[in-house]
């Protein structure tokens, strides 16, 4: 009878009283479904400083001439085949895990709540982050299913709600998977996306300003891959938005810092 009393009694607490903040498990702010609390959200840190004009890299950059564009190394190179990459915050602490969760555990609220801050950055960024449609960087076709869903979606679904464009989801492709090995180096990173998307046949792309969704920005290689098959397709455009930001290992192997 007490075993059955205590089960019941933890039901009703876990109804009233759901668990704690999936990181800290601090306390949860009553209103919000994403499950994490105001000081995880709050931790979050954003970009330091002056950032590259195109890819949004953090620049120490001491003295600039009068009228010289801000670029970094690998856009001083033009690396990217992408015009422009913005990032909500530094790829450590908190957000580490608030990814993971994302990735793993498909909790849409959070994807939600990340999309609002991406939002804010394509709304301060006018002109530059301007786009006609929305589109998820893609799994391969086998891990998506494997997964079940793809994390990327979980931010550029509400995102394109949120700037009222449309969301094409099946735009793009992943033809080649990515290796299985964890660790990847900067030039496996780079060789492993090479050539990896493409549009899906049929679909239109001609003349389109493609925004790219993705959750993690690590050296721009996949971006960048995806940029090409979109501007091969005949995309006038592709600028990205990522939630995160590694600092480390930023650049391609190919370019001095
Ligand atoms: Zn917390
Ligand atoms: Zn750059």
């Amino acid at each position: 009878m007490r075993g059955m009393l205590a089960e019941v009694s933890d039901a009703i607490v876990s109804v009233f009283f759901p668990a704690g903040c999936r990181i800290c498990d601090g306390l949860l702010a009553g209103a919000s479904r994403v499950p994490l609390c105001e000081g995880c959200l709050s931790s979050f840190e954003r970009l330091p400083g002056i950032l590259c004009e195109i890819c949004g890299r953090p620049l120490q950059i001491l003295a600039r001439k009068e009228g010289e564009p801000l670029l970094c190394p690998a856009c001083k190179e033009k690396t990217y085949a992408f015009e422009r990459a913005r990032s909500f915050a530094v790829y450590e602490g908190a957000l580490v895990r608030a990814i993971l969760l994302l990735k793993f555990e498909q909790i849409e609220p959070l994807g939600a709540w990340f999309a609002e801050r991406l939002a804010e950055l394509a709304n301060a960024e006018p002109d530059a982050l301007a786009a006609d449609v929305v589109v998820p960087v893609p799994l391969h076709r086998q891990r998506e299913r494997e997964r079940g869903y793809n994390q990327a979606a979980l931010l550029s679904k509400p995102l394109a709600k949120k700037l009222r464009l449309p969301h094409k989801s099946v735009l793009l492709m992943r033809t080649r998977a990515r290796p299985d090995k964890q660790v990847l180096s900067l030039e496996e990173r780079w060789e492993s996306v090479r050539g990896a998307f493409a549009t899906r046949p049929g679909s239109q792309v001609d003349n389109l300003r493609v925004l790219l969704v993705d959750d993690v920005l690590t050296t721009g290689a996949t971006l960048d891959a995806c940029s090409r098959a979109l501007r091969d397709a005949g995309a006038k455009s592709v600028v990205a938005l990522t939630v995160a930001r590694a600092m480390r290992n930023p650049l391609p192997s190919s370019v001095a810092w």
